[in-house]
Order: structure tokens, then C-alpha cells, then sequence
């Protein structure tokens, strides 16, 4: 699609304004040059230019750092012009392909920027545990940080819980050496209250995959590099735990499956979710049948009597809970399944006829059927006696009337029993009210959802061009019992492609990349992508590595789309 002419005028003067921001940096600066950047974002989604819209996004990355403490060096500095100059560039060219060697030299000069320099301001001393009984090792490590890091050495797990039950740590180290009891029950322990960072040194793939599944999410190696950036390797581990501690609430849920359903079918249809009454309590997305078979809607099977799922979800903000009325029920058992009865205002009998017109004399009051006015050619008021005229002398209305009392009425007496516990006759003032509810998504979270649930959404489009059959959440493994699953699948003739996007739980990453393994087999026709929405945990890499599998590290639906284009041109 083209650049339109607003478009191209917006981005160039945003653009200008990012220039001049970074000619004076400073903290305020950062955050307006933010704000520019999500100007553009925006804006580029909006007309779908997905380079624009990613480069943009890639500088966003590197100055949200720059907020959080961060220094401007000059090689950053560079880095940021280089993007905004390639972003004017594709503007005044019309360039509408993003160029992925771009994208890659920008994330690899960065990724060896961040290497290289001390120039983070560590503004946080951090308390660390050393467990080992290894003298060489704690020196070395004792020698390489600076005075941002107060290390405690001890040299068992035994004598470590003490000291940790009664000093706060900020993070611990273990040198794992070998399996056994005391250092499973140690990590166990203590790995989801404090950050825990293990050495990878024996070369024991096994001993770290399973100190892995206790709940390590940490490997720091032993070689020389790692060892010299040691101080920022131990201030990341810590503001990563910072930062997911944060988002850790919102991590469950993303990856829960029926509460993916209830976001998802929420999100697709824009709606809340209301309680209706039907003879009985329900909760239900209010779409009619076409919406909710073209989007597949699943959602009103899962919540139509379960409220635990939605209350759990109220509970942690995620979704708002709003009173729209008050529903009627059985004072004696609560039931709102209630017969309602109609009467009579003055005998209470509760037969009654419905006349569409009956005649009302305005004069006196007197209620009739037309042909109590008739006498011969004329009308005369039964009541009064006088003479009808003039027809506006004359109401019609609706009205019922008593078979017993021959009384006109329009609104009966109405009052409730239960059909549940037969409680009744009782009128509305004696029963019991509930309130009913309606559930909305919490705004705060609408755009993290979005992101999560949508991801693959670009790339399921352009599949299905390709005439692939796509399957969504299939088992990653039929015949044994397994809770994993693969995101997206997609077939056609003999090719697989698999889909899997790494949640937060290392341990479910890695038998994941084992499914796949075995799933693969030696067929070279079927050819798994992994997609992490951050940088993956050397760990994962290291079996990615050791597997051949592409991984595509990115947020991003339309970067997704373009590297999966790219890998499959290749394969
Ligand atoms: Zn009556
Ligand atoms: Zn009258
Ligand atoms: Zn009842």
C-alpha cells in the first residue's frame, strides 16, 4: 500500500522532532521520544506498513532502555539515527518491503553494544548467596564483581537454608556439581520467592535440565566472557525477576486454556460478558449464531454455569465487573426461576380479556367498549348520559377486563411463586433482589491480550492463501499423556508446519522442543517454528541449537509473518 500524503507529512515531522530530542538526551527526552515512537506505530498499523512499523518499534526497544537507566553512548546514538534515517529512507523511495538484514544488523549491533560497555547506572546494590564448596571458584567470582554485588559465600546447601530463611537475598547462586536430595529440596524451596542462577559447568546437559525443572530459570557458565560480565549478567537476572514478578500475574492466565478461550472469544466479538436469567442463572457473550459459528466462538459452553472462572478472573483485575440490574428471586431458596401471575387490580381473579381499543369518556371517566356509547345513530355517554359529538371528547386506549368484575384495568397485579421450591404467592417487594452483572476486559490489559492472542493471526491468513488446513491448541503428543501443545499446525499434502510459542515456564519450553524432536522424527517434511515473544533463555537456545529448529524471536504479528516467509523460501 502506498504512503499516503498525510502519512508521509505526520512521520516526517515526527520524525524531525525525534532528531531534535536526541540532540539534547535526557531522561524527559527519552519519554517524549516515546511517545513520538508510538505516534508512529500507530499510525503505520493503520495503513499497514509493517516496516515502517517494526523498525519503529525496534528503536522503541533500545530507548525504553534509555529510560530505565541506561547511558546514550555515542554507538547508540548511531544505532537510533541509523534506524531514523532507513525510516525516512523507505518513506521517500516507497519502499514497502521490510528488509530483514536490516532488522538483523540493527538487533546484532545492539545485542554487541550492550556486551561490550559497563555504562549501565546499577541503582541497586544487590545481596547474593555463593553456594560452593569450590574455593578457585568463589575467588574468581569474588574478584570479578564490583561494588554493586555484596556476595556471601557458604559452602553447603545444609547450612544455606538457615542463612537464607533469616537474610534477604536478592539473588542466589548455586554450584550444582552433582544430583542429589538436599540441593533438589534447596531449589525447590527457594526458586519461587528469589531469583536462583546455576553454573553450568560439568558439561551436564541432564543435571541442568533438571535443576531446570525445579524451578531455575537462571544458567550462568563458567567460560572467561561470562565470567567477566558476571555484574551485569547478576543486575539483569535480578530486574528480569523485577519485571516478571510484574508481569507474573498476568502469565498464568495467557496460558491457561479455557481462560484463553474466555479472553479470546472476548476480544474477537468486542462484547461483555452478561448474566441473563433463562429459567436459571447464565453468563454469556450476547452474539447471535452466525458471529458466534464464523469466529468459532466457544466461550458461552465454558462460562454459561461457571462463574469460578470469570470470579477468579474479576478477583486479579482482569476483567471489570459492573452491576447493570436487579434480578427477582425466591426469598424461601434464592431460585430466579419464578412463575409470575396476573390479576385483577380490584377482585384478584386472574382471568381477564385484552381489548385493542376500549372507550374512555373524557368528561366523567366513564371506560367502556364502543358499543356501550351506541344508542340508535348516536353516542351518548352510558355513565353521564350526554351526547358524544365531537370525537375528541373520546380516549382510545388498550385495556384488559375482568371476566369476574367486568372492570377495566391495564396494568395488573402481578405477583411471584417459586418454581423451584413453590414458595408463593408473594409480590415484588417480598422477594429477594440479585444483582445482575455484566464483564468487561480491563482496558489497562486489552493491548497485552491483543498482543498474546493475536500473534499468529497475520501469519493463519496467509497460510490459508497457501491453501494449508490449519488446526489450532492440537496435543503436541496423541498417544501419551501429555499437556502440551502445539499453537498452531499447519498441513498441506505431505509438509507439517508446527507452531509453538514459548510461555514463561522453562520446563514446559523444553519438553515442548522434545515433543517437536520426537514429532519431527527423521520426516524432513515437517518443519517446526518457535516463537518467543522475548529473548529465549540460553538454555532453550542451546537445545534449538542441538535440534536445528528456526526460532523467531519477535513480538511482532507482521516481523512473524516475514521470517516465517523467509525460512520457508529456504526450506
Ligand atoms: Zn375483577
Ligand atoms: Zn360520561
Ligand atoms: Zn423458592
Amino acid at each position: 500500500m502506498q504512503y499516503s500524503d498525510d502519512y508521509v507529512k505526520f512521520i516526517t515531522k515526527s520524525l524531525n522532532k525525534c532528531s531534535t530530542i536526541l540532540e539534547n538526551p535526557s531522561v524527559e527526552g527519552y519519554k517524549k521520544l516515546n511517545q513520538e515512537l508510538d505516534q508512529i506505530i500507530s499510525y503505520s498499523k493503520l495503513e499497514d506498513h509493517s516496516n515502517i512499523q517494526i523498525i519503529t518499534e525496534k528503536v522503541k526497544y533500545i530507548v525504553d532502555s534509555l529510560v530505565t537507566g541506561h547511558k546514550l553512548t555515542n554507538q547508540i546514538l548511531d544505532l537510533l539515527n541509523k534506524c531514523l534515517r532507513k525510516i525516512k529512507e523507505d518513506i521517500t523511495i516507497q519502499n514497502h518491503i521490510l528488509d530483514l538484514n536490516f532488522v538483523e544488523e540493527i538487533k546484532t549491533i545492539y545485542d554487541t553494544i550492550k556486551k561490550n560497555e559497563k555504562d549501565f547506572i546499577y541503582s541497586k546494590n544487590l545481596k547474593v548467596l555463593l553456594i560452593t564448596n569450590d574455593q578457585f571458584l568463589s575467588n574468581l567470582i569474588l574478584n570479578s564483581v564490583d561494588s554493586s554485588i555484596e556476595i556471601q559465600t557458604i559452602e553447603n546447601y545444609s547450612k544455606a537454608f538457615d542463612l537464607v530463611k533469616n537474610n534477604g537475598f536478592d539473588i542466589i547462586i548455586c554450584d550444582v556439581t552433582e544430583d542429589n536430595f538436599i540441593t533438589e529440596d534447596f531449589i525447590l524451596t527457594y526458586s519461587k520467592t528469589i531469583p536462583i542462577a546455576i553454573f553450568y559447568r560439568s558439561r551436564d546437559l541432564q543435571l541442568v535440565l533438571k535443576t531446570a525443572k525445579l524451578g531455575v530459570r537462571n544458567v550462568i557458565s563458567s567460560d572467561e566472557m561470562a565470567i567477566k560480565y558476571l555484574v551485569k549478567t547478576l543486575h539483569t537476572i535480578y530486574a528480569e525477576w523485577e519485571k516478571q514478578k510484574k508481569k507474573i500475574m498476568l502469565k498464568p492466565l495467557l496460558e491457561d486454556p479455557n481462560t484463553k478461550i474466555l479472553v479470546r472469544d472476548m476480544l474477537l466479538t468486542e462484547l461483555p460478558i452478561v448474566q441473563k436469567v433463562r429459567s436459571h442463572l447464565t453468563n454469556e457473550i450476547n452474539v447471535n449464531s452466525a458471529i458466534r459459528d464464523s469466529y468459532d466462538l466457544k466461550v458461552n459452553d465454558l462460562i454459561v454455569s461457571n462463574s469460578s472462572l470469570i470470579d477468579s478472573l474479576v478477583k486479579e483485575n482482569f476483567l471489570i465487573k459492573e452491576k447493570v440490574k436487579n434480578a427477582l428471586t425466591c426469598p424461601n431458596c434464592h431460585a430466579v426461576d419464578l412463575d409470575i401471575n396476573y390479576q385483577c387490580i380490584s377482585c384478584h381473579d386472574e382471568l381477564f380479556t385484552k381489548y385493542d381499543e376500549v372507550m374512555v369518556h373524557q368528561t366523567c371517566g366513564f371506560t367502556g367498549l364502543r358499543q356501550d356509547f351506541i344508542i340508535g345513530n348516536n353516542s351518548y355517554c352510558p355513565k353521564c348520559n350526554k351526547k358524544i359529538s365531537n370525537s375528541n371528547e373520546i380516549i382510545k386506549k388498550a385495556s384488559y377486563r375482568c371476566q369476574k368484575c367486568l372492570k377495566f384495568f391495564e396494568e395488573p397485579y402481578i405477583f411471584y411463586s417459586c418454581n423451584f421450591c413453590n414458595y408463593g404467592p408473594f409480590v415484588h417487594i417480598n422477594g429477594r433482589t440479585q444483582p445482575i452483572y455484566k464483564y468487561n476486559i480491563n482496558p489497562k490489559f486489552e493491548r497485552e491480550f491483543k498482543k498474546n492472542f493475536f500473534i499468529l493471526q497475520k501469519l493463519s491468513d496467509y497460510l490459508i492463501k497457501l491453501d494449508y488446513k490449519l488446526s489450532f491448541n492440537e496435543k503436541a503428543d496423541t498417544n501419551i499423556a501429555t499437556e502440551t501443545f502445539f499453537d498452531l499446525v499447519a498441513r498441506k499434502e505431505e509438509q507439517t508446519i508446527i507452531f509453538v510459542i514459548f510461555t514463561s515456564n522453562l520446563e514446559y519450553n523444553i519438553e515442548l522442543l522434545y515433543n517437536i524432536e520426537t514429532f519431527r522424527g527423521h520426516s524432513t517434511k515437517v518443519n517446526p517454528i518457535v516463537i518467543s515473544l522475548n529473548e529465549p533463555d540460553q538454555l532453550l537456545v542451546n537445545i534449538l541449537l542441538k535440534f536445528n529448529i528456526f526460532l523467531i524471536v519477535s513480538d511482532n504479528d507482521g516481523e512473524i509473518l516475514s521470517k516465517t516467509k523467509e525460512y520457508l523460501s529456504r526450506v
